[in-house]
């Protein structure tokens, strides 16, 4: 491509994902599949890395999320809530995994936790108690959805221990219970939800708690706002399970791996059982395990250079009716 097709096509991408981040992140009703945004946004990046004088300020490479809808209040991250660079393949893992042994200057332990699909939470407990929750937002600034989230039951209201802390998770909507909505929806002649993610975004996001209440939401708590060795911890797998004592519901599929071809065994493993699960994971997210090692790598200023998600193949067919429908 010569200089004057790549600005163009540098300007094309930069329109496509922000008008795709939009539907997606603003409005919960996606226009494409996400192997299709990943895919742009995979050659945004690549077109950038070779040449740094095509980065927009307001690139979607930039940012994170979409803007804060109007209507509710806003809470100020006391720390960013940041998204993941992705990994598609081993090869993208190995590589992540010799970047993270340079930084540390020696081995590194990880810990893989499933990639809920649903939408990033925040919440803060003051003394034990449930005080403000959440959404991500733009990273920076999130709406607030305090009493939302006190409707779904596998939040506690109340911690086993009276501390103040900040939580991060995610909320989603189980198969189940997605499946109950869309009959209900189709019923009724409305539309229905385009997949579980979707669902529990658009149900979080609603001024009247009662509809929040009415759709079976559930959370898995995945990390500690902030500096987890503030609370004793050395690591995000002791974190986890310091979390889970607190009385929070964490996600019991994690496992430690002492090594990146552990990690890439994990994977396989997941490509397979996804389905089986009830609720939906669009990947693997693979943390290095201690936080000492994390500190070392630092973050970028959209996400934490210690972490990375591992995006599962699409699943052909959704992928496929969902563009196709886009092109006709
Ligand atoms: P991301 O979803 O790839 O990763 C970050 C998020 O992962 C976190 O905010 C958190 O919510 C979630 N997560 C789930 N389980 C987690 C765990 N165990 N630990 C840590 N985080 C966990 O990044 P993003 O910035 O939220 O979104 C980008 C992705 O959204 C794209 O890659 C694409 O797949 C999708 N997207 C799709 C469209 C579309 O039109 N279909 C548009 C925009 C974005």
């Amino acid at each position: 491509m010569d200089r004057i097709e790549l600005e163009k096509r540098v300007e094309e991408l930069n329109n496509l994902l922000h008008e795709y981040g939009h539907a997606y992140y603003v409005l919960d009703k996606p226009l494409v599949s996400d192997a299709l945004y990943d895919q742009y946004m995979q050659e945004l990046l690549e077109i950038e890395a070779g040449n740094p004088d095509l980065i927009f300020p307001d690139s979607p490479s930039q940012r994170v999320g979409g803007e804060v809808l109007t209507g509710f209040g806003k809470v100020l991250h006391t720390f960013p809530m940041l998204s993941l660079s992705n990994a598609f393949n081993d090869e993208d893992l190995r590589e992540f995994d010799r970047r993270a042994q340079a930084a540390a200057g020696h081995d590194i332990s990880y810990i893989c936790e499933l990639k809920i699909d649903g939408l990033a939470i925040a919440i803060r407990y003051e003394d034990g108690k449930f005080v403000q929750g959440s959404t991500r937002g733009d990273g920076r600034v999130g709406e607030e959805i305090t009493m939302n989230l006190k409707t779904i039951q596998t939040i506690p209201l109340r911690l086993k221990e009276p501390v103040s802390i900040e939580v991060r998770g995610e909320a989603y909507m189980p198969k189940k219970a997605f499946a109950k909505l869309n009959a209900k929806r189709d019923e009724a002649g409305e539309e229905p939800f385009a997949n579980p993610r979707n669902a529990a975004a658009g149900s979080l996001r609603q001024l009247d708690p009662k509809i929040a209440a009415s759709r079976n939401l559930a959370v898995f708590v995945y990390g500690i706002g902030g500096d987890g060795s503030a609370y004793g911890q050395d690591s995000q797998s002791d974190a986890l399970n310091h979390l889970a004592k607190l009385g929070f519901e964490t996600n019991q599929e994690r496992q430690r791996c002492t090594s990146i071809e552990e990690v890439i065994d994990y994977i396989g493993k997941w490509v397979e059982k996804r389905a089986d699960l009830d609720y939906e994971i669009d990947g693997i997210v693979v943390k290095v395990d201690k936080f000492e090692d994390q500190e070392q790598l630092g973050f970028t200023a959209k996400s934490p250079k210690w972490a990375i998600a591992y995006k599962f193949p699409a699943e052909e067919v959704t992928t496929k009716l969902l563009d196709i429908e886009l092109s006709v």
